[in-house]
């Protein structure tokens, strides 16, 4: 029982101790890299950073993704609107 209190203490001091100095460290990088623009992925709905999203161009518009899965979901939209039509 000992051991997993040390254990539990453990992973809380894992989990909050690199706040501190990250905190430090984020609020630099974003002075470098300019503010987070977050885009909407139209799937599933969330929010992304338009850095990390995927992009797709279609139809003269750029849309962006969580996954590719999501991306791929787009696309199979896209063309069954297109087949309905
Ligand atoms: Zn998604």
């Amino acid at each position: 029982m000992l051991l997993y209190i040390l254990i539990i203490l453990f992973i809380a001091y894992l989990l909050f101790w690199p706040k501190g100095s990250s905190k430090r460290k984020s609020a630099r990088t974003k002075k470098d890299a300019g503010p987070v623009k977050l885009v909407k992925d139209p799937v599933c709905g969330i929010y992304i950073d338009e850095r990390e999203a995927i992009k797709l161009r279609w139809e003269g518009k750029t849309y962006y993704f969580c996954s590719n899965e999501c991306k791929e979901k787009f696309i199979h939209m896209k063309k069954e609107k297109v087949n309905q039509a």
